[in-house]
């Protein structure tokens, strides 16, 4: 079902809507389907948006220039989607707010958003009802795995729009992580995911280089945790063998087949153990991720008759020494870390949007307000 059809429109049928019985302007939207005819008062549009009131002011002039004065002006906006959601937009700036939907699907979301961005209609229009509006889809994605099909990066990319339009921080931050680990560098300063380049939200001013600056510096601190090991074997600080009691040569034994396991497996997934790049290219956080964690650490265990083996089968290693438990739990600790900063622009930005929006008011959950202490201090005595 269409916007329009959900909004009750008499319009299609008759293919005129009057909002404002004494309204000014007529305005013919129209797009290669549809034309829809709707009178409006001028002025309700002019407060609403910048893009309006320049357009009529011209046309005005030019009206009056020529000495060719009507009591009201026409003209044609053309709409490349649903005329419904200027039929929406309209109804707000009209006061007909009585059937206005209780819930817009995520494209009805990005639609209406596409169009307030072109017209410069200021998001504080749709603030009554925009909390509503959004909170069904804030909870998406779930917690990954992701599939990052075509299907999924599209989704993403429209919410985080959303979320941009909207001074949706919360929700902005948590779909730009998403993107922070995925995205990998294609030709020039391009950013690919999925092997595609970065579709709408690369229209985000900044969000590209923050994306780019992030995945490095995530990829370079998951190379770290075994540069930071290596360095350690390098330096004779023998830090690997867990065993209590044991003798220098077994302790060296030790380091010596981690450090060898770490550097074969480096090659094994491409990767130098200075750093540098293989034939192969591990670009996106993810991919390095994967690869690091599957980096087999061996230790060894002595076998009766042959001497000493490399293994990294537990409990048999060196007895029992448990050589390099913290490996995983440091890449982890850089994969899941929630102590990032967006960039300081984006921040200001989106910060300034949800004042206009009231979404950088407390959390809106289910469809009661959750009070903080910080309400209850911050009413007057
Ligand atoms: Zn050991």
């Amino acid at each position: 079902m269409t916007l329009e059809a959900r909004l009750g429109a008499p319009a299609i049928k008759q293919r005129s809507v009057w909002l404002d019985e004494r309204g000014d302007l007529y305005l013919t939207v129209y797009n290669s389907k549809e034309t829809q005819l709707f009178r409006v008062d001028s002025k309700s549009l002019s407060r609403a948006s910048r893009k309006w009131r320049l357009i009529i002011n011209e046309k005005l002039e030019r009206m009056r220039a020529t000495g060719f004065i009507r009591a009201h002006t026409t003209f044609d906006l053309f709409a490349e989607g649903d005329p419904g959601y200027h039929y929406l937009l309209f109804r707000i700036m009209h006061y007909n707010f009585g059937e206005l939907p209780d819930t817009l699907t995520e494209t009805e979301l990005f639609e209406l958003l596409t169009i307030t961005d072109e017209y410069n209609i200021w998001p504080s229009l749709l603030r009554p009802w925009i909390a509503a509006w959004i909170e069904p889809h804030q909870a998406w994605p779930g917690p990954g795995p992701y599939d990052y099909s075509s299907d999924f990066v599209r989704r993403l990319h429209n919410r985080l729009w959303v979320a941009w339009k909207l001074g949706e921080i919360e929700m902005f931050r948590k779909l730009v992580e998403i993107l922070i680990k995925e995205v990998a560098p294609g030709k020039g300063t391009e950013l690919l995911i999925s092997g595609k380049p970065l579709p709408k939200s690369s229209e985000i001013p900044g969000l590209a280089d923050f994306l780019e600056k992030e995945r490095k510096q995530r990829v370079s601190d998951l190379l770290g945790v075994f540069q930071e090991e290596l360095r350690h074997c390098q330096n004779g600080e023998r830090r690997f063998c867990t065993l209590i009691g044991c003798s220098d040569l077994e302790r060296s034994m030790c380091d010596f087949i981690v450090m060898g396991s770490i550097i074969r497996d480096y090659h094994k997934h491409v990767l130098d153990p200075a750093g540098h790049r293989g034939k192969e290219k591990v670009q996106s956080v993810n991919a390095t991720y994967d690869r690091l964690k599957s980096i087999e650490i061996h230790n060894y265990s002595i076998i009766p008759g042959d001497g000493i083996a490399a293994t990294s089968a537990p409990g048999l290693t060196h007895n029992g020494c448990n050589p390099t438990p913290w490996i995983h739990d440091k890449l982890d600790a850089i994969m899941f870390r929630s102590t990032w900063s967006l960039d300081a622009g984006l921040q200001k930005s989106l910060e300034y949007v949800s004042q206009l929006t009231g979404l950088g008011r407390p959390r809106v959950k289910g469809t009661k307000r959750e009070l903080t202490d910080d309400d209850e201090t911050a009413k007057p005595a």
